[in-house]
C-alpha cells in the first residue's frame, strides 16, 4: 500500500526516523557508554552490557493503542527496510537509519498451531513458531540482522571500515554471520570459530558457503568463546557473539511478532525457549518487558526456559528459591542432541539474572521458570511433532519436552496458550534423527529409540526382477512393463492396497 493512502494519524509515523539515542549500559556497575565504538563488556568492570534507550519519551509521547496501530499498518508497507526485524524500529534500533539496514527475509516467521492429536499428548494448546523460517535456518538471523545494520552504519559514517567479523558457535551463529557479513562485502569480511566435530555438516556447510574463513579448535562451544574474547580483546574485529548487545535488540522482535500475532492479547500465553547462551531468553524477556511498559501489551507471558539435563546451568541456579543463596556455577557439559545449546557457561547469564528479576516484580508474581529435560525426552517430542506436521530441530524438540514437564509440574494453568520455540530448522539435525532411526547414539546421549518413532526407507528389488533401469541404461518395451509391473505389486503389496 502506498503511504497516502494510510490513515493521516498513522503516516507521520509510518516511517521511523533514526533520531533516537543509545547507550551501552553496564549491568553490573551501572556506567554507561557511548555506541560510536563497538563494546563487549564494560571498560570498567568487565561485565556484559545491554543496550538502553536515552530518550525513552519518545516512546512514551505515544499511547499503546497508536503503537499497535502503527506496526498493524506496516505489515500492508511495501519497504525492505522495514519488512523485517525493524517494522518495530523504534523498539529494537531507533539509531539506525533505514538506508543502513540489512533485510535477507529474517523474522515474521510462522506459527503453526498443534493438531488435536498432538495439543492431546501435550496437554496444553500450544503452537510452535517457526524460527528455522529464517535465512539461515535459525533465529540467530534476528539479532545478526540487527548487528551487521548497525555495523553498516558505522561503515557509512565513517566510524569503522575493513570489519572483521568473528565469532564462535554452536553452528547457527556462524551460519549467521557468514551470510550477513557475506552480503555486504568487501566492506565486511567474517571468520568463525567452530568446536571441530561439534556442530552438523549442514551447520559447517553453511558458513564455507558463504565464503567465511572458518577455523575448527578442540573442544567445546565454552572453549572457542574463551578464544574469541581473547581475539577481540587484544586485536581490531567486530565480535558478533551474543555478548555484542546489538544481537539481544534483533532478537527482541521474536517477542514483539508473538504479541502482534495475537492481537496484543497476551493474557493466558505461555511462551516456551531453549537456553544455551541465554541471548535468546534474554532477550525474548526485554522485548515482552519493553512492550509492556509502553502500554501495547497489558500482560506479560510466563516465560519457560528449557535446558537439557547434559548442559543444565542455568537450571541449577535457579533451583535454589531463596534469591539471596543462589550463586552461578558453570558446569562440564555432555553431549546433547540439543547441540546448539550445549553450554555449560553462558556469557547472558548477569542478563538473565538481570531481566527475570524484573519480569518478576512487573509481573507481580513469580512468572520466569527454568525446567530441565533428559535427552531422551528432547528427541522423542521432536520426532513425534515432527510426525504431526512441524519442521522442528532439536532444541524445538527440546521447548516442546520442556512444556510438558512445565505442565506437568503444574507451572502452566491447562486453559493457557503456549507458544513453542523451534529455533532451527529440523533439517540442519537431521543427523539426531539418523542416529535414532538407526539405534546408533553412542552411549553418553543415553538416547535409546522408541520403536513407535523410528523409520526406514525400504529398498524394494524383487529377486526374480534381473532387469532394472540404470541411469545409464534405461529400459523399454516389455523389459520396463515388467519391471514396473513387478516393482508396483511389491509396493502394493507392502501398504496392503486393495485393488480397484
Ligand atoms: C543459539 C541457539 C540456541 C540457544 O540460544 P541462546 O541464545 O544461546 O540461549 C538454541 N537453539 C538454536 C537452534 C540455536 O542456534
Ligand atoms: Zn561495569
Amino acid at each position: 500500500m502506498k503511504i497516502e493512502h494510510f490513515p493521516s494519524h498513522i503516516q507521520a509515523h509510518l516511517i521511523p526516523d533514526a533520531k533516537g539515542e543509545m547507550v551501552y549500559s553496564c549491568l553490573a556497575c551501572q556506567s554507561e557508554f557511548g555506541i560510536s565504538r563497538l563494546l563487549y563488556v564494560c571498560p570498567e568492570c568487565g561485565s556484559v552490557l545491554l543496550l538502553t534507550d536515552k530518550r525513552p519519551e519518545r516512546i512514551s509521547a505515544v499511547d499503546g493503542k497508536t503503537w499497535r496501530e502503527i506496526f498493524d499498518y506496516r505489515r500492508m508497507l511495501n519497504m525492505p527496510a522495514l519488512k523485517g526485524i525493524y517494522r518495530y524500529h523504534e523498539f529494537i534500533g531507533p539509531v539506525v537509519p533505514l538506508d543502513s539496514v540489512v533485510y535477507l527475509g529474517e523474522g515474521h516467521t510462522p506459527m503453526i498451531e498443534a493438531n488435536r492429536f498432538l495439543q492431546e499428548k501435550a496437554g496444553v494448546r500450544f503452537y510452535y513458531k517457526n524460527d528455522g523460517q529464517n535465512p539461515s535456518a535459525s533465529f540467530k538471523d534476528r539479532g545478526m540482522a540487527s548487528a551487521l545494520s548497525y555495523i553498516r552504519y558505522l561503515i557509512q559514517t565513517g566510524m569503522a571500515k575493513d570489519v572483521l567479523a568473528i565469532c564462535a558457535s554452536t553452528g547457527d551463529t556462524s551460519a549467521a554471520a557468514a551470510l550477513y557479513a557475506s552480503y555486504l562485502q568487501p566492506d565486511i569480511k567474517s571468520a568463525v570459530i567452530l568446536p571441530s566435530k561439534k556442530v552438523t555438516p549442514q551447520q559447517l556447510a553453511q558458513p564455507l558457503g558463504s565464503g567465511a574463513r572458518v577455523f575448527e579448535i578442540p573442544g567445546v562451544f565454552d572453549d572457542c568463546m574463551k578464544v574469541v574474547e581473547d581475539l577481540s580483546t587484544r586485536y581490531q574485529v567486530a565480535l558478533l557473539n551474543s555478548k555484542n548487545a546489538w544481537r539481544i535488540l534483533g532478537q527482541e522482535s521474536y517477542s514483539y511478532e508473538i504479541a502482534q500475532d495475537f492481537e496484543y492479547d497476551l493474557e493466558g500465553k505461555v511462551v516456551v525457549v531453549p537456553i544455551g547462551n541465554a541471548g535468546n531468553i534474554t532477550a525474548v524477556m526485554s522485548g515482552f518487558i519493553k512492550f509492556f511498559e509502553a502500554g501495547i501489551i497489558d500482560a506479560l507471558p510466563t516465560v519457560i526456559g528449557v535446558q537439557s539435563s547434559h548442559a543444565n546451568p542455568v537450571y541449577r541456579y535457579y533451583l535454589e528459591p531463596d534469591a539471596s543463596k543462589r550463586t552461578f556455577v558453570p558446569v562440564a557439559v555432555k553431549p546433547s542432541v540439543a547441540q546448539a545449546a550445549m553450554i555449560g557457561n553462558p556469557v547472558s547469564m548477569p542478563r538473565v539474572i538481570d531481566r527475570v528479576e524484573r519480569y518478576n516484580a512487573l509481573s507481580g508474581r513469580k512468572n520466569v521458570f527454568v525446567v530441565e529435560v533428559t535427552e531422551q525426552e528432547i528427541m522423542d517430542w521432536e520426532l513425534l511433532a515432527n510426525r504431526n506436521g512441524h519442521i522442528a530441530c532439536t532444541q524445538g524438540g527440546e521447548s516442546l519436552a520442556g512444556l510438558v514437564k512445565a505442565v506437568n509440574q503444574g507451572l502452566v494453568p491447562k486453559d493457557a496458550t503456549a507458544i513453542v520455540d523451534s529455533t532451527a530448522h529440523a533439517l540442519k539435525f537431521a543427523g539426531f534423527q539418523d542416529m535414532y532411526f538407526e539405534n546408533s547414539f553412542p552411549a553418553e546421549f543415553e538416547v535409546v529409540p522408541d520403536a513407535s518413532l523410528v523409520n526406514h526407507p525400504v529398498f524394494v528389488h524383487p529377486e526374480d526382477l534381473d532387469t532394472v533401469p540404470t541411469a545409464e541404461k534405461p529400459l523399454s518395451g516389455e523389459d520396463l512393463n515388467r519391471y514396473v509391473s513387478r516393482i508396483a505389486t511389491e509396493i502394493a503389496g507392502l501398504l496392503n492396497l486393495e485393488k480397484q
